[in-house]
């Protein structure tokens, strides 16, 4: 799988599609069937040296059947609409009217909504009489979907998804806020990011070890400079000081600590640019070939910034926790 991910990578990103052979071999190596948190980290960071688009779709598709189940299915999850993601409950205008039958008929429209290129079911946050809940859609014909052309994790199939009256079934129970139960799926999401960028520094460290040992400049190799040891160096630090924070934000191998993972995504998008950057530099002008490793991996740092919660609402977030606590006496 890894050489042909390797070898797909460059025309993944090109066409910003997967090739069903691919997803094909996906499914029949178990790769839409991992049963816990760890072993799912595992797989997106080991994909993400290549491909961040394919590593995408395990990541988003494992935080929805981890916790929905099921077979032989690809999950997308649509919960950021048009008015941003950001603010996930001001801006939930999609809505489900039940039919009576245990069945909901959806009208709406998803925004930024991964794998809805290749789902077969789209678990979806809409409200049904004023109350957020989780709805759980099979692909039909009242479901539309608008591919987007994103600059980084190209391949992982995001568009805008137009719910015209598809019939879904629910997944939370009345009462129970959809939006808390969708943060659980959330907070693997960012562990996940965690792990693309872990994804990208291996690669990186692997770009610059060999091009700097492979090119002399002013008559000594490139990797004898300091200054090139020291990039390395940093990035192999943060890299162990990122996997012991994501180790530890898995309690039991399993619940995710939503603080921890938050912090994590911030660290995986500080580490995942500074490989990336230094994969470009030291590869020099080669660096910036478009549709490169480098180049790729380059674009797609910036996205582990943005996806699954900005920098910034996960800083509020982690800063306005630590105050309660400081408050509270128990920091
Ligand atoms: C590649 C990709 C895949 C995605 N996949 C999915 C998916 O599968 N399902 C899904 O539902 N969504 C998905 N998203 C959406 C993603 O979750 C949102 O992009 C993210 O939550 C940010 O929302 P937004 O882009 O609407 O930014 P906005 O909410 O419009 O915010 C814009 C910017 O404002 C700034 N900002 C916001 N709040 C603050 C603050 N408190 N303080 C300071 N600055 C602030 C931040 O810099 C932020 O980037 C995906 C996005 C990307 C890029």
């Amino acid at each position: 799988m890894d050489e042909e991910l390797a070898g797909l990578a460059g025309d993944i990103d090109r066409e910003n599609r997967v090739p069903s052979s691919l997803l094909d071999k996906a499914a029949a190596e178990g790769l839409f069937d991992i049963e816990s948190v760890e072993c799912l980290l595992q797989a997106v960071r080991r994909a993400s040296r290549y491909s961040r688009g394919f590593a995408h779709v395990l990541l988003v598709h494992g935080s929805c059947r981890l916790a929905a189940g099921g077979e032989g299915r690809i999950y997308a999850l649509g919960i950021t609409e048009a008015g941003g993601g950001t603010d996930v409950r001001a801006n939930i205008t999609t809505r489900a009217d039940e039919l009576g039958n245990g069945s909901y008929r959806l009208e709406g429209m998803k925004y930024f909504t991964s794998n809805a290129l290749y789902a077969t079911h789209f678990v979806v946050l809409a409200t049904a009489g004023g109350e957020p809940g989780l709805f759980l859609c099979e692909r039909q014909p009242q479901i539309r979907v608008e591919p987007l052309d994103l600059s980084g994790f190209r391949g992982s199939g995001v568009g805008k998804v137009f719910f015209g009256g598809a019939v879904c079934e629910r997944l939370t129970e009345p009462g129970v806020d959809g939006v808390r139960v969708a943060l659980g799926y959330i907070n693997v999401g960012r562990l996940g990011y965690a792990s693309l960028a872990l994804g990208i520094a291996d690669r990186a460290i692997e770009i610059i070890a060999e091009a700097a040992s492979s090119k002399t400049v002013f008559g000594r190799r490139l990797i004898e400079y300091q200054g090139v040891q020291w990039r390395i160096a940093s990035i192999v630090a943060r890299r162990a000081a990122l996997e012991s924070l994501v180790h530890s934000a898995l309690q039991d191998g399993a619940r995710v600590d939503p603080e921890r993972a938050a912090m994590a995504k911030i660290l995986g998008g500080e580490l995942a640019l500074e490989a990336a950057w230094s994969a470009v530099q030291i590869l020099g002008g080669r660096g910036l070939a478009m549709w490169g490793e480098a180049e790729r991996m380059y674009r797609d740092a910036k996205v582990i910034d943005i996806g699954e919660g900005a920098k910034e609402v996960l800083m509020d977030y982690i800063a306005g926790r630590t105050v309660k606590k400081v408050l509270a006496g128990r920091s």
